[in-house]
């Protein structure tokens, strides 16, 4: 029997399940996690959403994303929830670090464990493993499951609302990242009723003024360009942090505008967290900025998007950024 066959198998009888996605999670982790949710409930599966981090607030508008529980505050609520699962499915990430405390629960849990993720080099921790780093998102990959599973006409709104999200994000609108599964999977959920353009909107038309002034401040005050090595950093301070109240969200997308610059091929955005600093990393083509996270920064992700951190002082990891970004990027 094949892993498909396995996990549907699981499906037809109700089970304690448990969906787990990375810490800070992003549009597709989100996504994803909720529309596998939906679609676990039409079996009548006992499906809890578990968040390591808190969700940032533009999501909130997503069917059921407030019944999710946060490990930051309620540790005991989620171990308990992982302890009773007798499946549990881990979301849009590749290594156990990514859910940082939580990782021994899982470790540790009796629960089968069915890894969807689309990042490069997922850690052996899962039972069943769909890993494909040619997906766009893991969203797209989680509509295939349901897909493989036989049961795409249980497909509702909801489901495809969700699973939308975690598309357009991790793509930038269908700008990187896609196949052609990624049209076909947008033209499915459209099919199945959702509004692209109602989605589009709640997700990139709703900052806040403050995120906006911090976007300013960011590309005045803050970028710095490396002309010789087509690359360009934007960091933020934890007085920047306090100036602006940024709060969890509020930096998403930033590092991209450095991309827009003609000819720049490579960019970090380097954030002053309270005991951390944390890098986004994004590049164009050939440049892998997952080899750059994994070799000096503790990190990892896709060949052209990935994220890493260092327990270093903020100025010295621009530095090491510098240092180590000849290797990466050939000399102009
Ligand atoms: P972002 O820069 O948007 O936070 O993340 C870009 C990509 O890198 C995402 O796919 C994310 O999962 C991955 N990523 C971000 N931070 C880390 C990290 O600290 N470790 C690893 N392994 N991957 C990361
Ligand atoms: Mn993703």
């Amino acid at each position: 029997m094949n892993d498909i066959e396995e996990i549907k198998a699981l499906l037809d009888y109700p089970h304690n399940t448990v969906i787990i996605t990375h810490r800070n999670p992003d549009g597709d982790a989100i996504g994803s996690s909720l529309g596998l949710k939906h679609f676990l409930e039409t079996f009548n599966h006992n499906v809890k959403l578990i968040l390591p981090s808190e969700y940032p607030p533009v999501f909130r508008f997503l069917k059921k994303v407030d019944d999710s529980i946060v490990f930051d505050l309620v540790p005991d609520v989620c171990e308990e929830a992982i302890k009773n699962a007798s499946l549990i499915f881990c979301l849009d990430f590749n290594s156990l670090d990514r859910i940082t405390k939580i990782a021994p629960f899982i470790s540790e849990a009796k629960g089968k464990k069915c890894l969807i993720d689309h990042h490069l080099d997922p850690e052996p921790f899962a039972d069943f493993v769909f890993s494909d780093p040619t997906a766009s998102s893991t969203a797209e990959l989680v509509y295939q499951f349901i897909a493989d599973t036989g049961y795409e006409n249980k497909l509702t709104v909801d489901m495809g609302e969700a699973l939308f999200v975690g598309l357009i994000t991790d793509t930038g609108s269908f700008k990187y990242s896609t196949n052609p599964r990624t049209y076909a999977t947008a033209a499915k959920l459209k099919e199945v009723g959702v509004d692209d353009y109602y989605i589009q909107d709640k997700i990139f038309n709703s900052m806040q003024k403050k995120q906006l002034e911090l976007l300013g401040h960011c590309l005045a005050n803050r970028m710095e360009i490396i002309p010789e090595f087509n690359a360009g950093i934007i960091y933020l301070t934890k007085q920047d942090y306090a100036d602006f109240e940024i709060s969890r969200g509020d930096t998403e997308g930033i590092v991209n505008h450095i991309l827009m610059i003609e000819g720049i091929n490579i960019a970090a955005f380097i954030t002053e967290q309270p005991t951390i600093v944390k890098l986004s990393l994004r590049s164009k083509g050939d440049i892998s900025v997952q080899e750059m996270a994994r070799n000096h920064f503790n990190g990892g992700g896709h060949k052209n998007a990935s994220g890493g951190a260092a327990y270093a002082k903020l100025e010295d990891v621009i530095d090491r950024f510098k240092k180590v970004l000849p290797k990466y990027v050939k000399h102009v």
